[in-house]
C-alpha cells in the first residue's frame, strides 16, 4: 500500500526536494509512498490570488486567511479522507517518535505548511487539524518541518530500511537515547574504540550498550529519563 503524503504549501516546488534522494527517493520511485504538493494559492478567491492579510489587533507580518486554508484542507480531505491533517506550528504539540510510528502505520498524512506569522487560529476549531511542532525553534515556514516529519515516517515504511532491527534499536524507540557507535580505525589521534566492543563477547557488549544508553539519557536528557523511569516503575 502506498503511503500518501499530501503537502499544502505556498512552495510546492520544495517537494519532494531532499526526499527525492537516497532511501526516501528510491522508495518514492518504487511507489512505497507518494508525494503530492498542493498549492494553497489555488484556493484563493480573488483575482490577485490573495492568501494572507494583516493581523487583527495590529502588529508585524501577515496571517494566512482561514477561508483559503479551509478550502485547501477540504480539498485534501476529499482526496484522502482517512489521512490525518497536521498543521506545522511552533504552538503545536511536539512531535514524538511514537506519533511518527502511528502515522507511518496509517494510510498517509496531509501536512499544512504555514508562512509569515502563521495561521488564522479559527482553522483549528473549524477543521480536524492537529497542531504539531518539530521543536522549540522558529522556522521561516512549515516546509522544512514537513520534510522532517515525512522523512521520519518514510524510513519506517516496510521495505525502506535494510535491516529491520536498525529501526527498533534507535534513539527514543525504547524511551532512551541510543548508545554511542564506533568504527575502524581502532585508534584515531590516540583515542581507541572501547575494549569491550572489540571483545566479541555479545553479552558484555549488550550490557555496555544498555548502560551507556541509560547513563547518556540520564545526563543529556533528564526529561526522557524521568519519563522512562516512570514507565518502568
Ligand atoms: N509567528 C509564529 C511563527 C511563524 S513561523 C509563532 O511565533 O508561533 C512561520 C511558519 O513556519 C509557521 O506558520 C509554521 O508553519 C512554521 N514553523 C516555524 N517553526 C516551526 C516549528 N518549530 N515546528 C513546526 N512548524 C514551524
Amino acid at each position: 500500500m502506498t503511503f500518501a503524503a499530501t503537502i499544502l504549501t505556498l512552495y510546492p516546488e520544495m517537494f519532494p526536494g531532499p526526499l527525492g534522494i537516497s532511501l526516501a527517493g528510491r522508495a518514492l520511485e518504487e511507489g512505497t509512498w507518494s508525494c503530492e504538493p498542493v498549492q494553497i494559492r489555488d484556493f484563493a478567491a480573488d483575482k490577485h490570488r490573495t492568501v494572507d492579510d494583516t493581523p487583527a489587533g495590529g502588529g508585524a507580518g501577515m496571517v494566512l486567511k482561514v477561508d483559503v486554508l479551509a478550502r485547501a484542507v477540504d480539498h485534501a480531505l476529499e482526496l484522502h479522507p482517512d489521512c490525518p491533517v497536521l498543521a506545522m506550528t511552533p504552538r503545536g504539540k511536539p512531535v514524538t517518535q511514537a506519533r511518527i510510528r502511528e502515522l507511518a502505520a496509517g494510510p498517509g498524512v496531509t501536512i499544512l505548511c504555514g508562512r509569515f506569522e502563521g495561521f488564522d487560529e479559527r482553522i483549528f476549531a473549524g477543521r480536524p487539524v492537529e497542531e504539531v511542532s518539530v521543536g522549540d525553534i522558529v522556522l521561516s515556514g512549515g516546509e522544512p518541518a514537513a520534510l522532517m516529519l515525512l522523512d521520519a515516517c518514510i524510513r519506517l515504511l516496510p521495505g525502506v530500511m535494510g535491516a529491520p532491527s536498525s529501526g527498533t534499536e534507535e534513539s527514543f524507540e525504547e524511551g532512551l537515547l541510543e548508545y554511542p557507535h564506533y568504527t575502524r580505525p581502532v585508534e584515531w589521534e590516540g583515542r581507541t574504540i572501547p575494549e569491550v566492543l572489540r571483545s566479541g563477547d555479545h553479552a558484555k557488549i549488550e550490557a555496555w550498550r544498555k548502560r551507556h544508553a541509560e547513563d547518556d539519557t540520564r545526563l543529556r536528557r533528564p526529561d526522557l529519563w524521568e519519563r522512562h523511569r516512570g514507565v518502568r516503575d
